[in-house]
């Protein structure tokens, strides 16, 4: 049997990198490690956290039909290589994809049958505390992922299902029921 596709999303800050690490100390997931053309933060590694490239490689797979999805966001392109994702689904791994929303809703238009899972920040103003917190991008930068937050969350009801990170533990927990009950699902015939 073929893998299911998982799209973790949500707005930038709401701790969606968090709840992937723990998720994925708990349960098999094939994740699927993104290219960006943003320069890496300090701690990041080629090849762990993204794949980071210049702008013309990067342009260069996307005319080479090579992501699943891609995005410009805040300045920088973000996508899904497309092999390891189908080669992963193709060994009947479940994939997890840690996205932002427009590349969600991309999933979901050629593959109608991903899961998608939006991630809700407990409400803006925690929102905003916790990009500030984080300390990696300046106050216009914070600015511009926050109105592109709104807008995000406007579009909450267009995924599958909603987990709100309040309590990390809680929101972990969500998401490992949500993978377990679509695991369970009998196949649609
Ligand atoms: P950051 O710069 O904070 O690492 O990521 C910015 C946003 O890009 C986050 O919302 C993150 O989930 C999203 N992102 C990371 N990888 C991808 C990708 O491959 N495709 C898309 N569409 N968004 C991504």
């Amino acid at each position: 049997m073929r893998g299911r596709l998982f799209v973790m999303t949500g707005a930038s800050g709401v701790g969606k990198g968090t709840v992937r690490a723990k998720v994925l100390e708990r349960t098999r997931l094939f994740y699927s490690i993104s290219m960006t053309t943003r320069p890496p933060r300090p701690g990041e590694r080629h090849g762990v956290d993204y794949y980071f490239v210049d702008r013309p490689a990067f342009e260069r797979l996307i005319a080479e039909d090579g992501f699943l999805e891609y995005a410009e966001y805040v300045g920088h392109l973000y996508g899904t290589p497309k092999a390891p994702v189908e080669r992963a689904l193709a060994r009947g791994e479940d994939v997890l994809l840690e996205i932002e929303v427009q590349g969600a809703l991309q999933v979901k238009a050629k593959v109608p049958e991903a899961i998608l899972i939006f991630l809700l920040p407990p409400s803006l103003s925690e929102l905003k505390r916790r990009l500030v917190l984080r300390g990696q991008d300046p106050p216009e930068k914070i600015a511009k992922r926050l109105a592109r937050a709104e807008e995000e969350i406007r579009n909450a009801h267009l995924f599958d299902y909603v987990v709100v990170n309040d309590v990390l533990e809680k929101a972990v927990g969500d998401f490992l029921a949500i993978l377990t009950a679509e695991r369970r699902r009998t196949p649609r015939m």
